[in-house]
């Protein structure tokens, strides 16, 4: 009869689903489908308790997870794009960037600021995906390039965390020629003997995937995060080949060589803190 308890079972939650889950209490894992009681997902870093699908986070959510209670310090909060190119796609820049700023509450797509991670002291920068995609413009640039500046005077660690579609169409050249700043600021820190923690989310691709998210000393990526210069997609409508699959996720990044570790999110601040550990000695 398992048959009948099954279709009894679709029977309900269809029910279920007819009522309506209230927003905001319950939601649905993309991966797996379970429901999931939110509250159970905030205490688990957003990571599916019954498949461990890691859900996006914003830049605020990392902050939470990585810092000690209260001990982050944001910089630059202030700093917005301007749009040299007077660029017009389907959208004016500027109405995309004022919608975007609206949706986060954020000025642009990179936090940064300084805090202490299991009491170790860190300079960081934190992708918004929800941010025009964690796209890189001159904005996101600069502000890495203060970050690293920051963390040689201060002489502390530095962490980035890239969840990004890569450099923003609407800064054209301005967006590339920040490739070439954030990997030469990188660079400095290596002159300088500090640490530098490159940590790549889902999805992590395009000019920050080619520059400083593969610049780290030590790369880590969370699982099953897309990892590419050019995403899938792009890649089969130019060649009109299929990309195979899982080619370009975390795993197979690993196993090629191109990132040092993957670390499930629960894990990540542990981790991290290690490695600080180890640097120190
Ligand atoms: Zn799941």
């Amino acid at each position: 009869m398992a048959w009948f308890k099954n279709l009894q079972n679709t029977l309900k939650l269809n029910t279920e689903k007819k009522k309506g889950i209230p927003d905001g209490v319950w939601l649905k894992c993309k991966s797996c489908s379970e429901i999931i009681y939110r509250k159970e997902l905030l205490k688990n870093s957003q990571v599916c308790p019954h498949c461990s699908y890691h859900f996006p986070l914003s830049a605020d959510e990392w902050v939470d997870i990585m810092f000690d209670e209260g001990t982050f310090k944001e910089w630059d909060k202030h700093l917005q794009a301007a749009d040299p190119l007077k660029f017009v796609d389907s959208e004016k820049y500027k109405d995309r960037l004022k919608r975007a700023q609206t949706k986060t509450g954020r000025a642009d797509g990179v936090v940064t600021g300084s805090g202490q991670l299991n009491g170790h002291s860190v300079v960081i920068a934190i992708f918004d995906f929800g941010f025009m995609g964690g796209s890189l413009g001159s904005v996101s640039g600069e502000k890495i390039l203060r970050a690293v500046e920051m963390a040689i005077e201060k002489r502390f660690p530095l962490i980035i965390i890239s969840a990004s579609g890569g450099a923003r169409m609407q800064e054209g050249m301005f967006s590339l020629m920040q490739m070439a700043k954030t990997s030469a600021a990188i660079a400095k820190l290596g002159e300088h003997r500090l640490p530098y923690i490159s940590i790549l989310s889902n999805p992590t691709t395009g000019g920050v995937t080619a520059s400083f998210a593969s610049l780290g000393d030590i790369n880590i990526a969370e699982p099953k995060a897309l990892i590419a210069l050019t995403g899938p997609r792009v890649i089969e409508k130019t060649i009109r080949e299929t990309v195979p699959e899982g080619a370009q996720c975390a795993e197979s990044l690993l196993k090629n060589g191109f990132i040092d570790k993957i670390v499930d999110r629960r894990e990540m601040k542990k981790t991290i803190s290690k490695l600080l550990e180890f640097f120190q000695e």
